[in-house]
């Protein structure tokens, strides 16, 4: 069912010497436990579809229609948030104290994703003792523990090393999947996007409009780190290097 669809959304900014024109007509449609990947170059303007659809920036034209009222968003980027002072879990209770919903339910739930996903001996850790993949997870479960309609990832890996991306976009990947949640994520990384997606939105250099939509469909299709190694990965891989004005001579 169709969570999300967003028609003809433009986005000038105005700054006191120019206009910088950043969204060009951006349409797409987001549907319930879909994990939509956004990929394009760097400052094509990724950030400020997020932050459109998020509420936290004005649209210049277009329409964001949601299939109900009051949706709840919830937010991952890329620096760990996490506050140093707070240990695991008062991290992890921040939104929801911030939001005024702590209440024994949440704070039950926010318990049982830290067990679930391997954190539960580290509740009372501080985020410095903490892994980078780990921190992650943890800002994940923190976004989680508000319940959020939707995800929106903005490159929540890019500051990760190489290594440590991979594993962590698979837990990602996993308990995104497993909480049966609706995402949109944005990543200039295009084996990224194919490993994760199951739909990828290819947009253009600015202002951003939508070169193309691919459903990624590949046979024994599995985690982020083992779709890297399917043979139609390379396939996708191919099409959207050449989407994004990379031509091989
Ligand atoms: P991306 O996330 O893809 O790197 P952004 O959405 O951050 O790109 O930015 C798209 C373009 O809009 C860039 O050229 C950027 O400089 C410009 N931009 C972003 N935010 C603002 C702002 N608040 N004021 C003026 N220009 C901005
Ligand atoms: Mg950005």
């Amino acid at each position: 069912m169709k969570l999300l669809e967003v028609k003809g959304l433009s986005k000038n900014y105005l700054t006191k010497k120019q206009v910088i024109c950043a969204l060009e007509n951006i349409d797409l449609v987001i549907n319930e436990n879909e994990f939509i990947v956004m990929v394009g170059p760097s400052g094509c303007g990724k950030s400020t579809i997020l932050s459109i659809i998020g509420g936290l920036e004005t649209k210049s034209n277009g329409e964001i229609t949601f299939n109900k009222k009051d949706i709840k968003v919830g937010y991952m980027f890329q620096e760990d948030t996490l506050f140093p002072w707070l240990n695991v879990l008062d991290n992890c209770l921040l939104g929801l104290k911030i939001s005024k919903s702590l209440n024994k339910e949440n704070v039950e739930y926010v318990k049982h994703l830290l067990n679930k996903y391997g954190l539960s001996n580290f509740e009372k850790s501080y985020p410095r003792e903490l892994s980078g993949g780990m921190r992650q997870r943890v800002a994940l479960i923190r976004t989680l523990a508000t319940k959020p309609d939707i995800l929106l990832l903005d490159e929540p890996f890019s500051a990760l090393d190489y290594q440590t991306r991979i594993t962590v976009s698979n837990d990602v990947f996993k308990i995104i999947k497993e909480e049966k949640k609706t995402a949109l994520m944005v990543t200039h990384d295009i084996s990224e996007a194919v490993s994760i997606g199951d739909k990828v939105i290819v947009l253009s250099n600015r202002p951003s409009t939508v070169k193309n939509v691919y459903e990624i469909k590949m046979e024994n299709k599995s985690t982020p780190s083992k779709n890297r190694s399917n043979e139609k990965f390379n396939y996708y891989y191919n099409l959207i290097w050449k989407d994004l004005d990379h031509y091989e001579d």
